[in-house]
């Protein structure tokens, strides 16, 4: 266990507080949201050259990245709030990307999912948010398609059903594929304060979900994935084959 470290203030503070009012709204996946038009606070959101999600399809480059995880069983807390489906972590797991190692803090959902490929989206996916004990940010986003039911997404729909706050034992590793050759860019965060710097991870191997999983995370989620921001001059990796 080498993830073991104390989450740093800096961290904390990086992601978006639990419980704020909230300012903003996805918009319909396609049009671009203007979220700095509600909040200046939100600039980045509209003025960012980093922005995240984009469409995957535009990698011109492969390369054989992977990351590692200490993903397990674990106390998780559900927090539900609108557009917000979420299992908050206690320290203790995390990802090895390259030489560093990121804290799993949370892991959320959306429907459909924000990474598109050629345009065309999975109809859920987890974003697992970590944070190298310096504050620096790193997603690894896991895509779900229709097929058997996934064990973990049934202990969160239990919680679910108890609402906000809710206790549950959920393991983490049950979400993830054994393969995790990912996507690699530099990007954001997808909502508000939209926070550039995150190491984004996206794994090329999808996961399985039953049709009624997905549409009970829809149900409580609604259309949750920002439209696709320009990748730009940025570097994009995809996974060799
Ligand atoms: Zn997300």
């Amino acid at each position: 266990m080498k993830y073991l470290a104390p989450i740093a203030a800096a961290t904390l503070l990086a992601v978006p507080a639990v419980g704020a009012a909230k300012d903003w709204k996805f918009g319909d996946g396609e049009l671009p949201e203007r979220w700095s038009l509600e909040n200046s606070a939100y600039a980045i959101c509209d003025a960012g050259l980093m922005q995240s999600p984009i469409d995957l399809s535009e990698a011109k480059a492969t390369g054989n990245i992977t990351v590692t995880t200490n993903y397990g069983e674990t106390a998780g807390t559900l927090a539900v709030a609108d557009q917000k489906l979420q299992v908050d972590f206690p320290a203790g797991m995390g990802m090895k990307s390259g030489d560093k190692m990121f804290n799993l803090i949370q892991v959320h959902f959306h429907t459909p999912a924000e990474h598109a490929i050629s345009g065309e989206r999975h109809p859920l996916v987890a974003h697992f948010v970590h944070a190298t004990d310096a504050g620096e940010l790193g997603v690894l986003g896991v895509m779900f398609v229709e097929g058997d039911e996934n064990p973990a997404l049934a202990s969160i729909a239990d919680a679910l059903e108890s609402g906000d706050g809710t206790e549950l034992t959920v393991d983490a590793s049950e979400m993830i594929p054994d393969d995790l050759s990912v996507f690699r860019y530099m990007g954001s965060l997808t909502t508000p304060p939209c926070s550039e710097g995150v190491n984004w991870h996206v794994v090329g191997q999808t996961m399985e979900a039953s049709a009624e999983q997905i549409a009970a995370m829809a149900g409580s989620l609604g259309p949750t994935a920002r439209s696709i921001q320009p990748l730009g001059n940025r570097l994009l990796v995809a996974p060799s084959e």
